[in-house]
């Protein structure tokens, strides 16, 4: 490419994204991933504390994904929905970002149910006999012998369980903006697919990977945050319209790396903590699953408006305000 051409071409790319949502095309909306996070072999968190339905994350999060596959289709019928998994199937994350990535997707969505550790507490449920010893010694020097007695003591009976979490709600997750470079990699990695929304004419033989192209291709990676912090928010605001607990949109710097893998805007919602009673209640029931997907559906119709018209539906302002790792205690690890 000619230098002059690709200077004019990054000074055409750069004045786009600075009035990107007036001199830039609308970019549509037209394929959503939704990961069921987990599967098979691995169940993800699981229902440990007593009285607990025992339910496993991954039976949960692929029957959340299920309906919300089924409300989106049903609520965007001009947008192709596709799950990374319909049955109980073990995917790694290379596997799930490869099936995102394969299908252009234009957004990311995984389901994933919270969970963190148990605390065990102890109930005396009887009483049992003990049997000690003990010991006493007669004479002195070689004449000197041990005498072990035996003696019964009624000790408690003590029963030991786990103690449901207190922390309860949903929150959503982006991921960390200096894990940029990842995102930035997974770009490059799909660099024949990469959509640059620039002049046809000035996007032919560009090529993603080398170092001139780099930073053109962070500030695009950056671009996927702002998007995944503007649909991050709208799934926390309409999440909170339901009366549920919502614990706000986050950025983990460590553990997201199905988000940090695929070409595209992406977030995790954590549903629910599976360790928490009425939460573990919540994301098993039909009603509970049902408003989630219907909930996380509103959130994606309005950020289709956002994206697609540069407008929200009800003139909400999506600003740029998300949580730091700092305020969340005990930041499960997601693979
Ligand atoms: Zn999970």
């Amino acid at each position: 490419m000619a230098t002059n051409k690709f200077i004019f071409f990054i000074f055409i790319f750069l004045l786009n994204l600075s009035f990107s949502s007036h001199a830039q095309a609308p970019k549509l909306l037209k394929t959503i991933i939704v990961d069921a996070g987990h599967g098979g072999s691995d169940n993800g968190a699981v229902g440990e504390y007593e009285g607990s339905l025992r339910s496993k994350e991954k039976n949960v999060t692929l029957a959340i994904s299920k309906k919300l596959v089924a409300v989106l289709q049903r609520e965007l019928s001009d947008v192709s929905i596709i799950p990374t998994r319909t049955t109980d199937i073990f995917q790694n994350v290379n596997e799930k970002a490869r099936i995102a990535n394969q299908y252009h997707g234009d957004l990311f969505i995984c389901i994933h149910a919270d969970s963190g550790p148990l605390k065990t507490a102890r109930r005396q449920i009887g009483t049992h006999i003990v049997t000690h010893y003990k010991v006493t010694y007669t004479g002195k020097g070689k004449k000197k012998k041990k005498k072990k007695a035996a003696y019964e003591v009624e000790e408690p009976l003590y029963q030991y369980y786990k103690l449901p979490l207190q922390r309860a709600g949903t929150s959503v997750w982006i991921f960390a903006s200096h894990k940029t470079s990842d995102k930035l990699k997974a770009i490059i990695d799909n660099a024949d697919e990469f959509n640059i929304e620039a002049e046809d004419s000035l996007n032919n033989n560009i090529d993603f990977t080398s170092p001139e192209m780099k930073p053109i291709v962070a500030i695009y990676a950056k671009r996927f945050q702002l998007k995944s912090i503007n649909i991050g928010m709208l799934v926390e605001d309409e999440i909170a319209k339901t009366g549920r607990k919502s614990l706000g949109l986050n950025q983990r710097q460590v553990g997201i790396r199905v988000l940090q893998s695929t070409n595209m805007p992406a977030i995790l919602i954590e549903t629910g903590f599976i360790n928490n009673e009425e939460d573990e209640r919540y994301i098993n029931s039909e009603e509970g699953q049902n408003e989630l997907a219907e909930s996380i559906t509103q959130a994606v119709k309005r950020y289709k408006n956002i994206v697609e018209n540069g407008k929200s539906t009800n003139g909400a302002v999506v600003q740029n305000d998300v949580n730091q790792d700092p305020q969340r205690n005990n930041p499960p690890i997601v693979k």
